[in-house]
């Protein structure tokens, strides 16, 4: 059973199978197959499939594919992959909501047989006022007083795909003046021509989210039906459906909060609208709050599990500072990811009294805390590179990386100290003229003498050229707005470098792990990326540098 990370589902599990309630737990993951999934997704993926594992119950992955207007099979296919990459496992219960056509089908003309659903003729617009407000009760509907035989004369023919989409709709027939506007009337099938990606054209009539939900969680036997807390005021329906209908369990339906980010928006619509203008590359696009996202960032999952583990679940709707996930992200890198070094925007240095034509291999460790991690061997020669950034020709103060005259130790290397500035026509740095001390072999000096700044490099002959991309949040506004994202944009997300210089290890190297490029953060090889034109993502930063 689970003790750590426990919460009020978790204690409600326990307590029910303590009871003998139930003498098993079956929870499912339901997505709409509508998008990508993101990472709000992954909690409640890690909710439903970390109890099922915790408590030695089952998880099934459900499609909830009942509206065919907007799903697709390419949805379907990425979900599965995201949910394997996070590192869960359904085994064999995978099912669809379009499994359950026929029997919700046949359900609902027993509703109607009972006198406890009609057909409205009503438009969607008519429906929606008659429906009243909070403070107002509903009205009934002219076509609630049907005949049983009518009601299921049209509903067949809405079946049979007589009448056209919006001409007609099956509704429960409760209370139009229910407290709970859910509970007036709500809307049970909608006639839609559309073809859907299982069942073809069979089906001219879709079942809605709430009579489509609870029924499919009875048929499967779900003990713990856990959602959002938008569904809280649904509650009381879904079990109306299930104290009317012959369904083969009562499942329960408990309601938690769903992750909101700072920076982010998680919501299917504004992600898919970020996609279909064009605002960012793909639904893997990095900057992407998606699973797909995270991972072509070189998100590892465990740091997306333990981010889920350290929001934990609550009752209560609060935002999350989007640091947590990157402190969780910096985490994980910083254990697992071997380091190497790359120069992103280059420098180029010569050493002046290092003979012309000669290389010399020194050694770099792969992980300082990890001596398994082994070593490799970097050259250095006449002809280097630096970071432009390392180099300051009249520095301040509290500078202590190279400047003229000062000495600085490249990494694995030497201590240089630099000579010359050459500069071109417009007057801008090209090149630095420094020179070694041959007795700083492995970077540290027999006299004793000390140096401030330990620097990455690469040698010019034997690094190679790659893109570099670097990812900024999104969203410049900390709580973005959904119903006008486009003005809330950060026209700065991207950053592209086009001439950073990598180590040959690197681009040898067909690992896609994460690394960590000294001084620079973690990248992971992108996508894009082939042997004669390498492309990079920077994961993330090594420090909190984005400006809150
Ligand atoms: P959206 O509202 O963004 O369109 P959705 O909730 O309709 O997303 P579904 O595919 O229906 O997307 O979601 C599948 C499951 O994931 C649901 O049980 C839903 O409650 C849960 N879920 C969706 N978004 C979040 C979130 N931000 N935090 C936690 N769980 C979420
Ligand atoms: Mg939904
Ligand atoms: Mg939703």
């Amino acid at each position: 059973t689970a003790e750590a990370g426990r919460d009020f589902i978790r204690d409600i599990v326990q307590a029910d199978l303590d009871s003998g309630r139930h003498t098993t737990v079956v929870t499912r993951f339901p997505p709409e197959p509508n998008g990508y999934l993101h990472i709000g997704h992954a909690k409640s993926i890690g909710l439903n499939f970390g109890i099922a594992q915790e408590f030695g119950g089952r998880c099934n992955l459900r499609f909830d594919d009942t509206n065919p207007t907007r799903e697709e099979q390419e949805y379907i296919d990425s979900i599965q992959a995201d949910v394997r990459w996070l590192g869960y496992d359904w085994g064999d219960n995978l099912f669809f909501a379009s499994d359950y056509f026929e029997r919700l089908y046949d359900w609902a003309e027993g509703l109607i047989k009972a006198g406890l659903a009609y057909v409205d003729d009503q438009t969607q617009e008519e429906i929606r006022l008659s429906r009243g407000t909070l403070t107002e009760p509903g009205k009934n509907s002219p076509f609630r007083d049907r005949t049983v035989e009518e009601n299921l004369d049209l509903f067949r023919r809405m079946k049979a795909g007589e009448f056209p989409n919006g001409a007609r709709v099956l509704r429960a027939r409760i209370d139009m003046t229910a407290g709970n506007i859910n509970l007036r009337d709500p809307v049970l099938y909608r006639i839609m021509h559309a073809h859907h990606p299982r069942t073809g054209d069979t089906w001219k009539i879709y079942p809605s989210y709430d009579y489509a939900h609870g029924q499919s969680d009875a048929i499967e036997g779900i003990t713990h039906s856990i959602c959002t807390l938008e569904f809280e005021d649904h509650r009381p329906l879904y079990d109306w459906f299930l104290d009317k209908l012959p369904v083969p369990s009562h499942p329960h339906q408990y309601e938690f909060a769903r992750l909101n980010l700072t920076y982010t928006l998680l919501s299917k619509r504004v992600l898919t609208r970020l996609v279909q203008d064009g605002h960012v590359s793909g639904w893997n696009d990095p900057r992407m709050p998606t699973v797909a996202g995270l991972k072509r960032r070189g998100v590892p999952p465990a740091a997306v599990r333990e981010f889920i583990k350290r929001i934990g679940i609550a009752k209560a709707n609060s935002i999350v500072d989007v640091g947590m996930l990157e402190f969780c992200i910096r985490e994980e890198l910083n254990r697992t990811a071997l380091r190497r070094m790359a120069v992103l925007r280059p420098l180029k240095v010569v050493i002046e009294n290092y003979p012309e034509g000669q290389v010399e291999e020194l050694e770099a460790i792969n992980h300082p805390d990890d001596p398994a991690a082994g070593t490799r061997k970097i050259a250095f020669g006449r002809e280097l590179y630096i970071e432009q950034d390392d180099f300051m020709e009249t520095p301040p103060k509290k500078f202590f990386r190279l400047s003229p005259g000062n000495e600085v130790r490249l990494r694995y290397a030497y201590f240089i100290k630099c000579r010359d500035v050459v500069k071109n026509d417009a007057g801008e740095i090209v090149e630095l003229r420094c020179t070694y001390d041959p007795a700083t072999r492995g970077g540290n000096a027999p006299d004793g003498r000390k140096v401030k700044a330990t620097m990455h490099w690469l040698p010019a002959a034997q690094s190679r050229t790659a893109e570099i991309r670097i990812y900024n949040q999104l969203f410049a506004n900390p709580s973005p707005n959904a119903a006008d994202f486009t003005a809330d944009l950060n026209p700065n997300s991207l950053e592209v470098l086009t001439d950073a210089r990598i180590e040959p290890a690197i681009a040898e190297s067909d690992s896609d792990a994460p690394m960590q490029f000294e001084r620079q953060g973690y990248f992971v090889r992108d996508a894009d990326s082939t042997p004669d034109s390498l492309v990079f993502n920077r994961t993330i930063g090594l420090r909190d540098t984005f400006a809150k």
